[in-house]
């Protein structure tokens, strides 16, 4: 982007002087205006957050010296081919929706002059200004018909990547994003939530049902976690048989409302497949934020501590509290 900034920056310079020398003081004003605002972000590129601000600014400017230069009386008539480069930059910088705006305002201008313009050229014929304008409205189908592919291949796998493909629950990559959003509200409403669900005895199902009835246990798993918990809550698969749960604005009592709950519901609904119904139970570790610790890894690592002990007092239980815990055993 800096070898592009300083690019721009040059070829603006050279066209800005070529112009005042040829007495063309507006359009010249324009150039160095870019290229001045090029100098400003070359230093900031990489850290400014409104990068996509900049390249508003810049691509205005760009545009309005493409359309300036092309309608101007001594330019070639071949110049109008430079209108092509208008959806192309927009897209490319601003994505689909903005390109989307900024083509539609820059380019209806263009076409607008161009077809007005062209009355006046010499030896100037219907295929000629046809030629320019249907390549020039081709070139903006292409690239918005690709700009919308990409889009939708990026946020497909956006989706796989943040997804567990067996249950469909986000997976561990996610589970820092969603903590560090909460975090960083700072409010003491935004108080959370972590439970670690661990599936008792897992191991025994998929020795007893085999592997694939166990799979279908873990989709069984994900169904019920996602009927108990609110929509703001999120849910996740964070290893073989362990979910873990952030539940926001949710405090250590409301957490052990919500685990008990999910606990008794699996424990009440068995997973049915086409041959067996398998009982199935777990254990939760419970941790709050701020109380058990100010970032992730100490709310999982106490989370974890208390799913042991669940596990170590009989299993099928919550644990909570951060000494004399609050077990509750089925
Ligand atoms: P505990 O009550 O102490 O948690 O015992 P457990 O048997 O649930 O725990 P353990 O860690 O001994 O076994 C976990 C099992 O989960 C072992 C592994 O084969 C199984 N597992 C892990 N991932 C999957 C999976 O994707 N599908 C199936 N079917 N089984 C899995
Ligand atoms: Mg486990
Ligand atoms: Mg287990």
């Amino acid at each position: 982007m800096q070898l592009l900034l300083t690019l721009t920056a040059c070829v603006a310079i050279g066209l800005g002087t070529l112009l005042l020398v040829n007495n063309r003081p507006l359009t010249a004003g324009v150039a160095y205006s870019l290229a001045l605002l090029c100098a400003v972000l070359f230093p900031i590129i990489r850290t400014t957050a409104n990068l996509k601000c900049w390249a508003k600014r810049i691509l205005s400017l760009v545009f309005t010296l493409i359309l300036l230069e092309t309608i101007d009386a001594t330019s070639s008539q071949v110049a109008w081919c430079w209108l092509m480069l208008i959806p192309t930059l927009s897209y490319l910088l601003l994505g689909r929706t903005c390109g989307l705006q900024f083509t539609l305002f820059f380019l209806s201008i263009g076409l607008t002059l161009f077809a007005w313009q062209a009355r006046s050229f010499e030896n100037m014929n219907a295929a000629y200004v046809a030629n320019i304008a249907l390549c020039t409205l081709t070139v903006w189908g292409i690239i918005h018909i690709y700009e919308f592919k990409r889009q939708k291949m990026k946020e497909q796998l956006q989706e796989l990547a943040a997804k567990d493909p067996l249950t469909g629950l986000l997976n561990r990559l996610h589970l820092t994003k969603v903590v560090d959003q909460l975090q960083d509200k700072g409010a003491p409403e935004s108080s959370f939530s972590l439970l670690l669900l661990d599936l008792d005895h897992f191991k025994a199902i998929n020795d007893q049902f085999g592997h694939m009835n166990g799979d279908q246990v873990l989709v069984h798993v994900a169904s019920v976690i996602r009927r108990s918990i609110r929509h703001s809550d999120w849910a996740f698969r964070v290893g073989g048989e362990e979910f873990c749960l952030i539940l926001p604005a949710t405090s250590r009592s409301g957490a052990v409302k919500v685990a008990e709950s999910l606990r008794g519901c699996l424990q009440r609904s068995p997973c049915i497949t086409r041959e067996h119904t398998i009982p199935v139970t777990l254990s939760i570790g419970i941790a709050h934020w701020p109380l058990d610790g100010s970032y992730l890894q100490a709310l999982y690592h106490n989370a974890d501590q208390r799913l042991y002990q669940a596990k170590a007092t009989g299993r099928n239980c919550v644990v909570a509290g951060p000494s004399a815990l609050t077990a509750t055993a089925a």
